[in-house]
């Protein structure tokens, strides 16, 4: 590799570990009550939706997909056997993120607040509701 493709490729990963911790810290904000429902559920961070992704969530183009929670809301279960299927999944997208984000700050912040989003469905509750709560 060149040095100039080197620089980049260190760049990329030097922030998508920032943003990683950044993710990391927004978790470990939420409320402990919260944090202890959530055992089962997976935080990962991806690079950006794929556009299966983005027609799962609904989004129209030109709108920035944030986060996506993968799986089946907690009211929508049975009462047995869901333990044998693969834990829920909460993607965190970086780049749409980095794209309305400037400071460490408000990372953290939009980040929680996709969390939280995100959480929200697997509690069973729905984008309208969730619009009228403030986290839409
Ligand atoms: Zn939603």
């Amino acid at each position: 590799m060149d040095d100039v493709r080197k620089e980049r490729v260190r760049a990329f990963r030097a922030r998508r570990a920032r943003f990683r911790r950044l993710v990391r810290e927004a978790v470990a904000s939420l409320p402990p009550e919260l944090l202890a429902r959530i055992e089962n559920v997976d935080i990962v961070v991806e690079q950006r939706p794929t556009a299966a992704d983005r027609k799962l969530a609904g989004v129209p183009p030109g709108q920035l997909l944030l986060g996506l929670y993968h799986g089946i809301p907690l009211p929508q279960r049975g009462t047995q056997g869901y333990n044998l299927v693969p834990p829920d999944k909460i993607s965190i997208y970086q780049e749409p993120i980095e794209a309305i984000c400037r400071t460490d700050d408000e990372i953290r912040e939009q980040v929680r607040i996709t969390v939280l989003h995100e959480l929200a469905h697997y509690f069973g509750i729905d984008d309208d509701r969730l619009e009228e709560l403030g986290l839409g």
